[in-house]
């Protein structure tokens, strides 16, 4: 059985992707169907749940929204997070103020007249607010959910980095930790990790020299902690430059936070900048010139009847030609033209939305990048000092100086340039890679080797279908989605928080429709009546078809216990088509009371549900979910179970107690290693034995007959009789010869004889590479020649002869008694196994009620009492 846990859903990477998928999704179980627990897994690499990089600690509690919250959040999100903004601002600010420098005071003297009046949707709030509110709110969903029984949540914290599908679930690997198996996965891991300037490290430390490759990694605060030793060191011998590589979000962000931190900005003398346009995203909208400017060019292609993707992009770029030439900047076009040319989107077909989509949205994206005027003005003010310059052109090379390093750049027109000043400090801020860069994530190059996923021609989003599966039942959520085309609508750039909402909501209505509808058809429990013909015929088919007519579970083996008041029947339990689980018991009417209530037993030996190897805890939850519902359904008080010895009671949804320690008997190769092994008791009573010349036969197969079974039954029923054994151990020869003459291939009998008369005797069960020690006897006439010890240790003999990997004796009548020692003795080294029995009370106002009938109050379920204690007194 595997021992793995087996998820609903299991989300690879907890940033705001996934947790709005999940936040959707839980919003639904309401109106499910079923009374099944959904479990989920969260994977993240990182120890912090559901921020991601830019709301969670990464970003530290200063950094502020690239956008106003109005433009940042959509409805009716935005509404219900304004609220709790004013519910926990005085926190919120104090931290932000702790926490923040000289830029997050002025942020709150600024603003403190719209904080206070709480009007925040046209400021850039610090986004870590954003972090604390999503966290608090699916934390707070998932809790209550956990509570009502709805839902299992598995917070993991490692890094994925594999996949396989087996036997139609995802296995996922871990950098750490053993796989788990899941039946969907959401694969929301961001966009794409950064392009490495230099070297390969996220940090190159030399002397007079720092690069920063990745400012996030591991986290913002502990990068400028690093940047304010180095300039703090470096600053004692020599005057210091930076340069920061890329315009972009961060490029801004990492500039505003050092002239945050006036203890590095005072120590530095030149800021440079380096991006392939030479210009800030733009900040401030022109109303008066917008009232002047006219999209001529998109405009016409409103006209056109029959349009294509580039004819689209070509008209955006001359609009916006158009607005440059009158000096009006993206922030006043992006509106206008981002509407216009979404309205002619609607004339392409498939094809063409999906070529806009991986070719030209995001090369128009990169001509109208805008930001706070927060981040503009920094660059102003350090401007007007004459200490910042941002240069046109792309990073080539870093080459040493005596005070640090020269950088050296191709400019517009692809000739080599060096800035004028040696830089001390770098921080790389371009753009993530690309799909096919050998160092993406391990995960997605695993998957992507396999052929698993796909990468689609924007070279930086993974193909995926309608229901934004890349693969079946392997999702994707966030920036990987880029290049595709979903509800009709060409996806270009999912780094947008109100497109991540928005597409998420889709995808969590797939995920919840599919597993559903899974969850209806798939499992089905099917009761098999063992009372008829029709049944009996049905189940043994099953049992030979299916489970290899395993000994312990075949009819026969269950036959005998058929009485008036006890019924035979079987569940078994379908995933898809396929029998996963059969659990054969015994149903008995409990005569204690007129009503009809019944318990449940499983029948005697090594028994409980037998599964398929492949079987995943969750298909077990689900299986117990079933069984318990058709207890409650069917008038059943309890249940009874005895386990096997393979691990069938992991996953009981009833109380599971260590009942016996089970001598497990490991065989080694050669038979002499196992002599020498034994307790020398054991040698002397095998030598004791053969002095008295007692051999042993063994009958397997097609040879054994009625004589042999009979033969056994007179030895063992003599035994039983000596031993005053339980009644449930009496069994009829009738049920030997039906049980071992039916199954040939599952048994075999050990006589020991002293001359012609067999004096001692073994049933043996096979079952896989193992033997089964199930029942046997010895005539008590004969004790002296030890002739049980001779049949234990010639049993043995032959079950490395046979190559057999184990020999199982179980235990005795009670844990370290006589039988359990002389059972020990044969393998003293090896490992015992614990046999398992089960109790279950399905219905507790019943048994009570029952149990006061039989004048034996509930005792509770701990390993000495009775079970059900009401039937102690007429059992
Ligand atoms: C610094 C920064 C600032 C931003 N600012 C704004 C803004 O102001 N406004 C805006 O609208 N958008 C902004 N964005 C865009 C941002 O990408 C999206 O808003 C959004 O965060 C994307 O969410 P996500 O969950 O897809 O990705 P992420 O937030 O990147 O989350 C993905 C998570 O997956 C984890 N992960 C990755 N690989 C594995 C793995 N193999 N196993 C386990 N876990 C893994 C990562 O650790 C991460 O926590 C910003 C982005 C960044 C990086």
């Amino acid at each position: 059985m595997s021992k793995s846990i087996s998820f609903d859903l299991a989300f690879i990477g907890s940033g705001i992707s996934s947790t709005y998928t999940l936040l959707h999704f839980l919003n639904k179980l309401d109106t499910k169907n079923d009374s099944s627990i959904y479990h989920i897994a969260i994977i993240e690499k990182y120890p912090t749940f559901h921020t991601g990089i830019p709301y969670g600690e990464r970003s530290g509690s200063t950094t502020l929204l690239i956008t106003s919250l109005k433009n940042f959040l959509p409805e009716p999100e935005l509404s219900e997070f304004i609220p709790w903004l004013n519910e926990n601002k005085d926190w919120l600010l104090k931290e932000f103020l702790e926490e923040g420098g000289p830029l997050s005071l002025e942020w709150i003297q600024k603003h403190k007249d719209a904080l206070e009046h709480n009007q925040w949707g046209d400021l850039f709030i610090p986004r870590r607010f954003f972090g604390y509110y999503i966290d608090n709110k699916i934390k707070s969903l998932t809790r209550y959910l956990e509570k009502e029984n709805q839902l299992k949540v598995s917070y993991i914290h490692d890094k994925a980095t594999d996949m396989v599908q087996k036997n139609g679930l995802w296995e996922v690997s871990f950098k750490k930790q053993s796989p788990i198996v899941a039946s969907k996965v959401i694969l929301a891991i961001g966009s794409l990790p950064t392009n490495y300037l230099w070297k390969n490290k996220a940090r190159v430390n030399k002397e007079h020299f720092l690069l920063i490759n990745d400012p996030y990694k591991p986290n913002l605060s502990e990068t400028l902690q690093d940047i304010g030793n180095f300039v703090d060191e470096q600053s004692l011998v020599q005057q210091l430059n930076i340069a920061i590589i890329g315009a972009n979000a961060s490029g801004l962000e990492m500039l505003y936070q050092l002239n945050d931190h006036p203890e590095i900005k005072k120590n530095i003398h030149n800021f440079f900048m380096l991006s392939s346009q030479g210009l800030l995203p733009d900040s401030k909208i022109d109303e008066s010139k917008l009232l002047e400017y006219e999209t001529t060019n998109l405009d016409h292609l409103e006209k056109k009847e029959s349009i294509q993707a580039s004819d689209i992009a070509e008209a955006v770029y001359k609009d916006l030609d158009l607005a440059e030439n009158i000096q009006l900047g993206a922030a006043s076009t992006v509106g206008i033209i981002s509407q216009k040319f979404g309205s002619l989107l609607n004339k392409l077909d498939y094809d063409e939305l999906e070529k806009f989509a991986c070719l030209h949205g995001n090369e128009i994206g990169r001509r109208q990048r805008c930001a706070g005027e927060h981040y503009s003005n920094i660059a102003k003010l350090l401007g007007d000092e004459d200490r910042f310059v941002h240069i046109a052109g792309r990073f080539a090379d870093l080459q040493p100086t005596s005070t640090g390093y020269e950088l050296i750049y191709s400019d517009k027109h692809g000739k080599k340039q060096k800035i004028e000043q040696s830089v001390n400090l770098v921080i790389n801020c371009i753009g993530g890679m690309k799909l096919s860069h050998p160092k993406t994530p391990k995960i997605l190059r695993n998957l992507l080797i396999k052929g698993i996923i796909q990468a689609n021609k924007s070279g930086i989003g993974i193909k995926v279908n309608e229901s934004f599966e890349a693969a079946e039942n392997l999702h994707i959520m966030g920036p990987l989605l880029a290049g595709n085309v979903l509800e009709d609508k060409a996806v270009w750039h999912v780094e947008h928080c109100g497109r991540i909402i928005s597409l998420s909501e889709t995808l969590s209505d797939i995920l919840f429709n599919t597993i559903q509808t899974s969850k209806e058809n798939n499992f089905q429990l099917e009761i098999i009546d063992l009372e008829d013909s029709e049944g009996i015929n049905a189940y043994k088919s099953l049992i030979k078809s299916e489970w290899d007519n395993n000994p312990y579970y075949v009819y026969e083996h269950l036959s005998h216990h058929k009485s008036e008041e006890n019924k035979l029947l079987a569940f078994n339990f379908k995933v898809g088509s396929k029998s996963t689980v059969i659990m054969p018991m015994v149903m008995r009417q409990i005569e204690l009371t007129k009503e009809p209530l019944f318990d449940i037993i499983s029948p005697y030996g090594y028994s409980g549900p037998l599964y398929r190897n492949e079987t995943t805890s969750g298909i077990i939850g689900s299986f117990w979910e079933a069984i318990d519902e058709w207890y409650k359904k069917n008038n059943v008080v309890s249940e009874f179970v005895r386990f096997h010895l393979n691990g069938n009671h992991e996953g009981y949804s009833g109380y599971c107690v260590p009942t016996l320690d089970n001598v497990f008997g490991k065989l080694m190769t050669s038979f002499e290693e196992q002599w020498d092994s034994f307790l020398p008791k054991v040698r002397n009573n095998y030598r004791k034995a053969a002095k008295a010349d007692l051999t042993i036969k063994f009958y397997e197969h097609g040879e054994i007959d009625r004589n042999h079974v009979a033969t056994f039954y007179d030895i063992y029923v003599s035994t039983m009789k000596r031993n005053g054994a339980s009644k449930s151990l009496y069994f009829s020869l009738e049920h030997f010869e039906n049980l071992v003459l039916s199954h040939k291939e599952s048994f075999s009998i050990a006589l020991v004889y002293k001359g012609e008369v067999a004096v001692s005797t073994e049933l043996i069960i096979h079952l896989e590479d193992s033997m089964f020690a199930y029942l046997g006897g010895t005539l008590a006439d004969y004790f002296d020649h030890r002739p049980n010890d001779f049949l234990r240790v010639e049993v043995i003999r032959w079950c490395i002869e046979k190559g057999k990997s184990h020999y199982i004796l179980g235990g005795g009548i009670n844990n370290g008694d006589g039988l359990y020692k002389f059972k020990k003795s044969l393998f003293p080294n090896s490992t015992d196994r614990i046999f398992y029995t089960g109790r279950k009370i399905i219905n507790l106002e019943k048994y009570n009620q029952l149990s006061a009938l039989a004048g034996l109050p509930f005792e509770g379920l701990e390993e000495v009492s009775y079970f059900p204690v009401y039937r102690k007194t007429v059992v």
